[in-house]
């Protein structure tokens, strides 16, 4: 059995167990993994990635999980070449307007939310326990595939 972070189309995310990625792959062509949020058979494997918080809306918004080198390259493997190119400018203009704040995405985003921080763009690392907590909490964030830079 292998275990999947899913996400349908309106970006729930959810856990999934399967026998191995063919049969994922199988069920979810023929509509049988669907979104317990909402119902949506338009589901997708959550890529693991960083946080990312938006200075706009003043609530972080945040990726989980540090991808590991290798882990990134196997990501960039599964996507196609032109959603690829559309991360990674979104990964550079996240690294362009936001502060990096590692593993302490969480606690960041508590604090800009509580007003205790500068309302700024923020970007780490947060566990799914961490997403789970924050989500809980009402402070809005997303996670976002985070693939390798273009220039590698
Ligand atoms: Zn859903």
């Amino acid at each position: 059995m292998i275990h999947y972070a899913l996400r349908c189309d309106s970006a729930h995310e959810f856990d999934g167990w399967f026998k191995d990625s063919a049969a994922f792959e199988r069920m979810a062509k023929r509509g049988l993994v669907d979104c317990p949020q909402c119902g949506s058979t338009k589901v997708s494997r959550a890529l693991m990635a960083p946080a990312v918080a938006s200075s706009r809306e003043a609530a972080p918004v945040a990726p989980p999980a540090p991808p590991a080198p290798a882990e990134g390259k196997a990501i960039a493997g599964q996507i196609p070449a032109a959603a690829l190119a559309m991360l990674q400018r979104m990964r550079a203009e996240i690294e362009k307007h936001c502060d990096y704040v590692g593993p302490r995405f969480a606690d960041e985003a508590r604090r800009i939310h509580a007003g205790e921080s500068e309302a700024r763009g923020i970007y780490g690392e947060a566990t799914p326990e961490d997403a789970e907590a924050l989500r809980e909490e009402g402070i809005g964030f997303r996670t976002i595939p985070w693939v390798p830079r273009a220039d590698g």
